[in-house]
């Protein structure tokens, strides 16, 4: 009977070793992320004043189906009277 309990007690003994010297499975490993570059920090060009800006700052305009980047509300508005007048003629 004691021969039964020493073996269960170096078996305790064998796992916690065991446990020890091979801490577990290693963690699975995150794949690291490329830092993915804000799609809004780009730089656009105000087709009216052809300024160039952060399109984060721009003002988005869609005009015939193109996105269009203008730095301000002036330049919007001048550009789309532009393109008005250049349809009427
Ligand atoms: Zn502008």
């Amino acid at each position: 009977m004691r021969l039964l309990i020493f073996l269960f007690l170096f078996y305790l003994a064998y796992r916690l070793i065991k446990k020890l010297m091979l801490p577990g499975q290693p963690s699975a490993k995150m794949p690291e992320q490329e830092p993915l570059l804000p799609v809004d920090d780009v730089m656009v060009k105000d087709p009216y004043c052809e300024t160039y800006f952060p399109k984060r700052d721009g003002i988005k305009k869609v005009i015939k189906g193109q996105t269009c980047y203008f730095c301000s509300t002036e330049c919007r508005d001048e550009y789309l009277e532009r393109i008005e007048q250049s349809e009427r003629d």
